[in-house]
């Protein structure tokens, strides 16, 4: 439960495919567990090892745009030729309730999530070179090689918007990268807008409001 007025900081994690956001944010998950990550929905075909509602929300494209008219995202965007949304209730729920949440969502979602909430905190992941993100994406494995060119081709058109986002970390060093974007959730929560509502009642006491001031 928040205490009043307490709301939780929306971070939008943007990264090239194959750049190892979603490693990482997995990480980040299992060392910090005031974070959720918002599960989004897609029109995508689910690969080997992925889970319902674990991974994503899988939906047809038909359903897809059902969600759109009914207004139930808080952004979406055709990356790659498929679909991809934030549920708009869920990552407003999170939020007025006092958790912190992360949206892995690419640069267009996150120019619309800006708009929205100017107050959330952007982050860019890039690999530490071309060559490392191509093999990254084909040890990966788990698309076919005409994905992975398409990728490779749209991570440039990405990259072009890294300087929009509040934070950039270089996953070279995994743990490195990881310690990164630990510090930048830590950084945020010690900010005097997010601290002062959560210690109102131990600074009113420690200025003395309260006491008698004859
Ligand atoms: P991966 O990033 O290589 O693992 O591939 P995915 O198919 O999981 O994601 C492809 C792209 O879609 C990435 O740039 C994601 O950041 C982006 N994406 C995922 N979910 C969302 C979403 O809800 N909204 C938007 N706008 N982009 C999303
Ligand atoms: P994204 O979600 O950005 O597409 P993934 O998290 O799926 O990226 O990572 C892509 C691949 O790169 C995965 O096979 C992952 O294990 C690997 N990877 C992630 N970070 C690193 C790193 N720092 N060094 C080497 N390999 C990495
Ligand atoms: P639904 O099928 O109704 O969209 O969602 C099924 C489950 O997933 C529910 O428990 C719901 O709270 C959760 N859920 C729905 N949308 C999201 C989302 O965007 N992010 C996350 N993390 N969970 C969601």
């Amino acid at each position: 439960m928040s205490q009043a007025g307490e709301t939780g900081t929306l971070f939008v994690i943007s990264a090239p495919s194959g750049a190892g956001k979603t490693s990482l944010v997995a990480e980040m998950l299992h060392a910090d567990h005031k974070l959720g990550v918002s599960v989004s929905h897609t029109t995508r075909p689910m690969r080997e090892g992925e889970k319902e509602g674990v991974n994503y929300h899988f939906v047809s494209r038909e359903d897809f745009e059902a969600m759109i008219n009914r207004g139930d995202f808080l952004e979406h965007a055709d990356v790659f030729g498929n679909y991809y949304g934030t549920s708009q209730v869920w990552v407003r729920e999170m939020l007025a309730s006092g958790r912190d949440v992360i949206l892995e969502i690419d640069w267009q979602g996150a120019v619309q999530v800006r708009r929205l909430i100017p107050e959330c905190v952007s982050v860019f992941i890039v690999p530490p070179s071309a060559q490392a993100l191509e093999e990254r994406l084909v040890g990966r494995g788990t698309d076919l090689p005409e994905v992975v060119s398409r990728r490779l081709k749209e991570a440039r058109e990405e990259c072009r918007h890294a300087v929009e986002f509040d934070y950039l970390v270089v996953n070279d060093e995994f743990k490195e990268a990881l310690a990164d974007l630990l510090g930048i959730v830590r950084t945020q929560r010690l900010r005097m807008g997010t601290q002062h509502a959560r210690h109102r009642q131990l600074l009113a006491g420690l200025c003395g409001e309260g006491d008698n001031q004859a």
